[in-house]
């Protein structure tokens, strides 16, 4: 049970096309470290050939490898998580297979947490991704920066680097809809970013359609905040307020001018606003609502189906 001064984590779903060009570049990275490493590579459920070239890698270098297969596909971040509870390393990093991380990157990640930081994250230099999904993160990271703690200019980039403080912490959590890089965030007391390297897909196409970054980014804001319900609240409070006013209003004009009957569009017009805020305040209150129930039926959050290690990792826990 040697400790390792420096774990690599890597979720995998479906990327037979680019593991081999991962393998080719990742190891000669970690090599060139002159520290002792080891690689997890997590298979979530691959239906191609990715589990079966993880397990020939494994045998190629069984001392630095370790490889955690799932038995379906529980999402990047269980992946990781399942990743973290099978890491030894002093510094763990997180890293997408697809080699949009740069794994040359990794030292540079390694030395600044070597300066005494806890959490390293990433600025992507020039984000290789599409203009609609550009945009749309900018637009998410500003509205995630007022309503949450957490501050991160940059929340999609996965290739981070955290301490092993931070990582047992994380073990320790239960949660199951989560976002891993703001999880860690909440727990580091010195986090710093950095710039890295963001290339395009190496191979076949993203994992995420857009309801699941939808949902991603649901779990961002409502995993770490209750803000919206608040401001969901202050905003009931001030349509009440002014619902009272205009009530006292039409009261008034209703005894000075007797009935008035213009003016039935801007009622509708009115009505369907309100509807709409109302509809949109219950669906708010079912997003916490359904993470409570997620939270309180406590199931297993992903089931491994084997381990391929030269020896025990020393976390061992549940899922
Ligand atoms: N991934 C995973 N499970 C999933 C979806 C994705 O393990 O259900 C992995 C995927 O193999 C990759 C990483 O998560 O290593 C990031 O996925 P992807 O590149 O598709 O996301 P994007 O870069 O488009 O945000
Ligand atoms: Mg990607």
């Amino acid at each position: 049970m040697s400790p390792v001064e420096v774990s690599v984590v890597i979720p995998v779903y479906n990327e037979e096309d680019g593991l081999q060009a991962l393998f080719d570049r990742l190891y000669p990275a970690l090599d060139g470290l002159g520290d002792s490493y080891e690689v997890i590579f997590i298979n979530d459920g691959s239906v191609d050939r990715s589990a079966a070239m993880l397990a020939a890698q494994f045998h190629k270098r069984p001392d630095v490898t370790r490889v955690v297969l799932f038995n379906g596909n529980f999402g990047q971040h269980m992946a990781i998580l399942a990743g973290f509870e099978h890491t030894r390393g002093k510094i763990v990093i997180t890293l997408d297979a697809d080699l949009q991380n740069p794994p040359e990157e990794i030292p540079r990640l390694v030395q600044t947490m070597r300066e005494g930081h806890d959490y390293v994250g990433t600025i992507r230099r020039q984000r290789n991704d599409t203009a609609f999904r550009r945009y749309a993160s900018r637009a998410m990271n500003g509205l995630r920066e007022r309503i949450t703690k957490i501050r991160m200019t940059d929340q999609g980039c996965m290739l981070r680097a955290y301490d092993r403080n931070v990582v047992d912490t994380i073990n320790a959590c239960r949660e199951v809809n989560t976002f891993i890089p703001a999880l860690a965030y909440t727990f580091a007391s010195s986090p710093v970013e950095i710039e890295v390297g963001h290339e395009q897909r190496h191979a076949g196409e993203s994992k995420y359609s857009l309801y699941q970054l939808i949902r991603l980014n649901f779990d961002l804001v409502t995993g770490f905040s209750i803000v919206p319900l608040q401001w969901f609240s202050a905003i009931g409070t001030v349509l009440s307020l002014l619902s009272g006013v205009l009530f006292v209003v039409l009261l008034m004009r209703r005894f000075l001018f007797g009935s008035e009957v213009q003016g039935v569009f801007t009622l509708f017009a009115m009505n369907f606003f309100l509807i709409g805020i109302l509809l949109f305040g219950l669906g708010l209150l079912g997003e916490y609502v359904g993470r409570i129930y997620q939270e309180v039926r406590d199931r297993p959050r992903y089931r491994i189906k084997a381990v391929l290690e030269a020896e025990p990792s020393r976390h061992r826990t549940e899922a």
